[in-house]
């Protein structure tokens, strides 16, 4: 399992469902979301394959969820630093609190309290070190500008860089699976979800990758755009 290059600094590294992302900025290699519990190994073997130490590796995580900072407390044993997120959901990782309840889409809302139930009590796991300073505009090491996307959860950033064209790293503020970019089926607030989608629909970036989904090479702010067209009409 290797980091495969997306762009000249961008690459992933695909975790079954979720995906994980290395930004190899001019200070060094940035490590953005790290999997689930498990996928320890898996990231580790494949910063080495890049000749990185983890220690070397910075680390951002996007939000608070199981499948993007499950490994985050195996990699800090391994080395790892603390890693950058919204003051918000790194409280609650920083307690070892996985996931806040959510509102689902489709035929899961029916379920949505017993589901509920069962993911706040099973998803909790070791404290993690963090440090709570990814807010909206600050740029880590001078390349990655965080952009305060709440929605999916409350504390969800995203990443832009202006490097290679415009790279957008969505994490889960938006899914690519079809044709067109769209919001996460989960969210903890739909409104704000799709509002931040909206402002993300106003940069401009070639590129954009997701937490679920397939990379988006090319035009993809285009792409986002036309999806706020039909949020827009459906309202
Ligand atoms: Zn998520």
């Amino acid at each position: 399992m290797t980091f495969q290059p997306l762009t000249p600094r961008l690459s992933i590294l695909r975790l079954g469902m979720v995906n994980c992302y290395l930004y190899e900025s001019a200070r060094g290699p940035i490590l953005i979301d790290c999997g689930n519990p498990g996928d320890g190994p898996k990231i580790l073997a494949a910063l080495q394959q890049r000749n990185y130490h983890p220690g070397a590796v910075r680390i951002v995580a996007t939000h608070l969820h199981i499948d993007h900072i499950g490994a985050l407390a195996a990699l800090q044993t391994a080395g790892a630093p603390a890693a950058h997120m919204s003051p918000l959901d790194g409280a609650a990782v920083a307690q070892g609190s996985w996931i806040r309840p959510m509102h689902f889409a489709g035929p899961f809302a029916w379920f949505e309290d017993d589901i509920n139930r069962r993911m706040v009590a099973s998803q909790r796991g070791a404290p993690a070190s963090i440090q709570p300073d990814a807010t909206d505009g600050v740029v880590l090491y001078d390349e990655l500008t965080v952009i305060a996307t709440p929605g999916h959860s409350m504390g969800h950033i995203s990443l832009y860089s202006p490097a290679d064209g415009g790279v957008l790293i969505c994490g889960d503020a938006a899914v690519h699976f079809t044709a067109q970019p769209n919001i996460s089926f989960l969210y903890e607030d739909k409104m704000a979800a799709i509002e931040s989608f909206k402002r993300l629909a106003g940069m401009s970036f070639a590129h954009a990758v997701f937490g679920h989904g397939k990379p988006l090479l090319g035009i993809a702010d285009a792409a986002f755009r036309q999806r706020v067209a039909r949020f827009t009409r459906n309202a």
